[in-house]
Protein backbone atom coordinates (compact mmCIF):
# COMPACT_ATOMS: atom_id res chain seq x y z
CA UNK A 1 0.00 0.00 0.00
CA UNK A 2 2.80 2.05 0.77
CA UNK A 3 4.32 1.67 -2.92
CA UNK A 4 1.20 2.54 -4.60
CA UNK A 5 0.50 5.78 -2.22
CA UNK A 6 3.81 6.76 -3.41
CA UNK A 7 3.46 5.73 -7.18
CA UNK A 8 0.07 7.72 -7.39
CA UNK A 9 0.15 10.34 -4.39
CA UNK A 10 2.54 12.70 -7.42
CA UNK A 11 -0.55 11.89 -9.94
CA UNK A 12 -3.03 13.11 -8.34
CA UNK A 13 -4.35 16.01 -5.84
CA UNK A 14 -4.83 15.89 -2.17
CA UNK A 15 -4.93 11.99 -2.35
CA UNK A 16 -5.91 10.31 0.62
CA UNK A 17 -6.29 6.73 1.21
CA UNK A 18 -8.22 5.11 4.22
CA UNK A 19 -9.83 1.86 5.48
CA UNK A 20 -13.48 0.91 4.81
CA UNK A 21 -15.51 -0.60 7.12
CA UNK A 22 -18.39 -3.30 6.22
CA UNK A 23 -20.47 -2.04 3.73
CA UNK A 24 -24.06 -3.29 3.97
CA UNK A 25 -26.44 -2.58 1.09
CA UNK A 26 -29.54 -1.26 2.81
CA UNK A 27 -31.74 -2.82 -0.72
CA UNK A 28 -29.92 -6.09 -0.47
CA UNK A 29 -29.06 -7.16 3.37
CA UNK A 30 -28.49 -10.27 2.90
CA UNK A 31 -25.07 -9.15 0.77
CA UNK A 32 -22.06 -7.33 2.34
CA UNK A 33 -18.38 -6.19 1.27
CA UNK A 34 -15.44 -5.44 2.51
CA UNK A 35 -13.23 -3.63 0.41
CA UNK A 36 -9.31 -3.28 1.35
CA UNK A 37 -9.65 0.48 1.31
CA UNK A 38 -11.29 3.29 -0.48
CA UNK A 39 -9.11 6.31 -1.68
CA UNK A 40 -9.79 9.35 -2.69
CA UNK A 41 -8.36 12.66 -4.33
CA UNK A 42 -9.76 15.92 -6.01
CA UNK A 43 -9.47 15.11 -9.14
CA UNK A 44 -10.95 11.50 -9.34
CA UNK A 45 -12.87 11.05 -6.37
CA UNK A 46 -13.31 8.13 -4.38
CA UNK A 47 -12.14 4.63 -5.74
CA UNK A 48 -12.04 1.29 -4.05
CA UNK A 49 -8.76 -0.51 -3.40
CA UNK A 50 -8.40 -3.77 -4.06
CA UNK A 51 -5.10 -5.86 -3.01
CA UNK A 52 -4.17 -9.10 -4.45
CA UNK A 53 -0.77 -11.06 -3.79
CA UNK A 54 -0.51 -14.58 -5.01
CA UNK A 55 2.00 -16.45 -2.61
CA UNK A 56 3.31 -19.34 -5.02
CA UNK A 57 4.13 -16.85 -7.39
CA UNK A 58 6.09 -14.58 -5.16
CA UNK A 59 8.96 -14.60 -7.12
CA UNK A 60 7.72 -13.28 -9.99
CA UNK A 61 7.13 -10.23 -11.80
CA UNK A 62 3.10 -9.36 -11.18
CA UNK A 63 2.05 -8.95 -14.88
CA UNK A 64 3.18 -12.82 -15.05
CA UNK A 65 2.19 -14.18 -11.63
CA UNK A 66 -0.89 -12.96 -12.45
CA UNK A 67 -1.17 -13.82 -16.07
CA UNK A 68 -4.75 -16.11 -15.75
CA UNK A 69 -6.74 -13.48 -13.97
CA UNK A 70 -5.02 -10.68 -16.48
CA UNK A 71 -5.92 -10.00 -20.30
CA UNK A 72 -3.63 -7.77 -22.48
CA UNK A 73 -4.95 -5.09 -25.03
CA UNK A 74 -2.23 -2.96 -26.53
CA UNK A 75 0.12 -2.23 -23.90
CA UNK A 76 -2.68 -2.29 -21.55
CA UNK A 77 -3.54 -4.98 -18.66
CA UNK A 78 -7.39 -5.89 -17.77
CA UNK A 79 -9.16 -8.16 -15.64
CA UNK A 80 -10.62 -10.57 -17.28
CA UNK A 81 -14.56 -10.71 -16.89
CA UNK A 82 -14.96 -14.01 -16.45
CA UNK A 83 -12.50 -14.36 -13.36
CA UNK A 84 -13.08 -14.50 -9.44
CA UNK A 85 -11.19 -11.50 -8.90
CA UNK A 86 -13.88 -9.67 -11.63
CA UNK A 87 -16.61 -11.08 -9.63
CA UNK A 88 -15.53 -9.99 -5.98
CA UNK A 89 -14.36 -6.26 -7.39
CA UNK A 90 -18.36 -6.19 -9.18
CA UNK A 91 -19.98 -7.15 -6.07
CA UNK A 92 -17.82 -4.48 -4.02
CA UNK A 93 -18.19 -1.90 -6.22
CA UNK A 94 -21.80 -2.70 -6.78
CA UNK A 95 -22.66 -2.53 -3.13
CA UNK A 96 -20.61 0.34 -2.15
CA UNK A 97 -22.03 2.60 -5.41
CA UNK A 98 -18.57 3.03 -6.93
CA UNK A 99 -17.66 3.51 -10.58
CA UNK A 100 -13.68 2.38 -10.40
CA UNK A 101 -11.72 0.13 -8.75
CA UNK A 102 -7.80 -0.32 -8.88
CA UNK A 103 -6.40 -3.86 -8.57
CA UNK A 104 -3.31 -3.65 -6.98
CA UNK A 105 -1.41 -6.74 -7.70
CA UNK A 106 1.84 -7.23 -5.84
CA UNK A 107 4.92 -9.65 -5.66
CA UNK A 108 8.37 -9.60 -4.21
CA UNK A 109 9.12 -8.02 -7.87
CA UNK A 110 7.19 -4.74 -7.32
CA UNK A 111 3.24 -3.55 -8.00
CA UNK A 112 1.25 -3.26 -10.74
CA UNK A 113 -2.12 -1.03 -10.76
CA UNK A 114 -4.93 -2.31 -13.03
CA UNK A 115 -7.94 -0.51 -13.57
CA UNK A 116 -11.34 -2.10 -13.25
CA UNK A 117 -14.34 -0.11 -14.07
CA UNK A 118 -18.03 -1.29 -12.75
CA UNK A 119 -20.19 -3.27 -15.52
CA UNK A 120 -23.82 -2.76 -14.58
CA UNK A 121 -24.80 -5.44 -16.33
CA UNK A 122 -22.52 -8.06 -14.90
CA UNK A 123 -23.59 -6.80 -10.96
CA UNK A 124 -27.27 -6.99 -12.22
CA UNK A 125 -26.73 -10.57 -13.60
CA UNK A 126 -24.86 -11.47 -10.21
CA UNK A 127 -27.05 -10.32 -8.43
CA UNK A 128 -30.53 -12.01 -9.69
CA UNK A 129 -28.35 -15.52 -8.52
CA UNK A 130 -27.72 -14.22 -5.31
CA UNK A 131 -31.05 -13.52 -4.61
CA UNK A 132 -32.32 -17.27 -5.91
CA UNK A 133 -28.89 -18.24 -3.65
CA UNK A 134 -30.14 -15.93 -0.90
CA UNK A 135 -33.46 -17.27 -0.83
CA UNK A 136 -32.38 -20.94 -0.08
CA UNK A 137 -29.72 -20.06 2.56
CA UNK A 138 -31.26 -17.40 4.57
CA UNK A 139 -28.38 -17.32 7.13
CA UNK A 140 -25.26 -15.95 7.24
CA UNK A 141 -24.46 -12.83 4.54
CA UNK A 142 -22.65 -13.65 1.93
CA UNK A 143 -19.08 -11.27 2.35
CA UNK A 144 -16.74 -10.18 -0.51
ZN1 LIG B 1 -7.04 11.87 -8.90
Amino acid sequence: MAQYQKKESSKHKGLAIHESGLIIDPQHPYLAATPDRIRNCDCCGKILLEVKSLFSKRNLVSHIAAQDYLQKKGKVYFLREESNWNYQIQGQLGLARMEQCDLIIYTQKGIMVVSVAFNQSLWEQMLLKLKIISYFIRGPRIVW
